[in-house]
């Protein structure tokens, strides 16, 4: 299966939950979608439809101002919405620096897909020629530098480890020395989810920030935070704490495939100004990809509706 048809299946909730809300409002006996005349009922059908794929209330508004707008002209509603969102996703959209070793710090709560992100942008990053370097950086749970050491070893990347305790900030200087010896990059940092409190958190990763700087000219070159797809707009309270702290540049939005909340890449592209990098689609080594706004919009607006 193409990543196209996996990011297609992952939506699959979210698209019916954006046709049914859709429909229900718009009749079983109307046309589909794109049969639609943009009139004030298909528009107030959309807007209960995309608030209800938790595109958000900002987002939402943006987007039927331009649907309002196009009332009464004709247009084609699926057409419209479609590059409405595309561009929402596409203004949040940065370049990416070159740099070596290139530096990735990837944040995020406990349960959020850390982990298993990291292990899937080392297999990304070594099936495009590079040859990366994971840096376990999480050293307050013994069991999260077991369990990053098998994704490690599942995508055949070498890591840098320390024991239980170690300072996470030293564990950085020695990947980061590593891979500047080995000609490794990406140096790929799995951090601590939790702390005793939030305030250790953040500053734990300033000082890992502060270490990586010193280290590499412009590091941490992305701070990437991961998001659970499936907890909707509370993500973006979570990302708004990040956001402030740790400087995150993107998103990685994991388990898009098991939610109907896929609208959320839009609520934050629009909110947060942060572009989406990557998308998590299942729990496989292979089920992450690179963030495209035109194969997202593609896949939520299947042809069927
Ligand atoms: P961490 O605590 O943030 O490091 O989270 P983990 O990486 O351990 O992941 C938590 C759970 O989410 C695990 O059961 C993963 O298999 C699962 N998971 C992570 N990413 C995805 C994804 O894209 N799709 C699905 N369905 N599950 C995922």
């Amino acid at each position: 299966m193409s990543f196209f048809e996996r990011l297609r299946k992952g939506l699959s909730r979210t698209t019916e939950q954006l046709v049914s809300r859709f429909e229900a409002i718009g009749g079983a006996e109307a046309p589909a979608v794109r049969g639609r005349p943009i009139d004030s009922g298909t528009a107030e059908a959309l807007e209960e439809a995309l608030l209800s794929a938790d595109v958000g209330v900002a987002a939402t508004d943006r987007i039927m101002t331009s649907v309002r707008a196009a009332v009464g002209h004709g247009g084609n509603l699926r057409t419209l919405v479609k590059e409405q969102i595309r561009r929402i996703l596409a203004d949040a959209e940065r370049p990416l620096v070159g740099a070596r070793p290139r530096v990735v710090l990837v944040v995020g709560v406990n349960g959020a897909g850390k982990t298993t992100t990291v292990g899937k942008l080392a297999s990304l990053a070594k099936a495009q020629g590079e040859r990366p370097l994971i840096c376990a950086a999480d050293t307050f749970r013994a069991a999260a530098v077991e369990q990053i050491a098998i994704w490690a070893s599942r995508a055949g990347v070498d890591l840098v480890r320390a024991p239980p305790g170690a300072d996470p900030a030293a564990v950085v200087f020695d990947a980061i020395v590593s891979g500047k010896a080995r000609d490794r990059s990406p140096v790929i940092v799995d951090t601590a989810g939790r702390l005793h409190t939030r305030v250790n958190l953040m500053s734990e990763l300033d000082k890992i920030r502060r270490i990586a700087a010193r280290e590499v000219d412009g590091a941490p070159h992305e701070v990437l935070l991961v998001l659970d797809a499936t907890v909707g707009q509370n993500g973006l309270t979570q990302a708004r704490e990040f956001l402030q702290a740790a400087g995150v540049t993107g998103i990685v939005l994991a388990k898009l495939d098991g939610t109907a909340k896929g609208g959320i890449a839009v609520a934050i592209a629009h909110e947060l100004k942060l572009p989406i990098r990557y998308v998590g689609v299942g729990e496989g080594l292979d089920d992450l990809a690179p963030f495209s706004p035109q194969e997202y919009v593609d896949a939520l607006f299947e042809e069927t509706w």
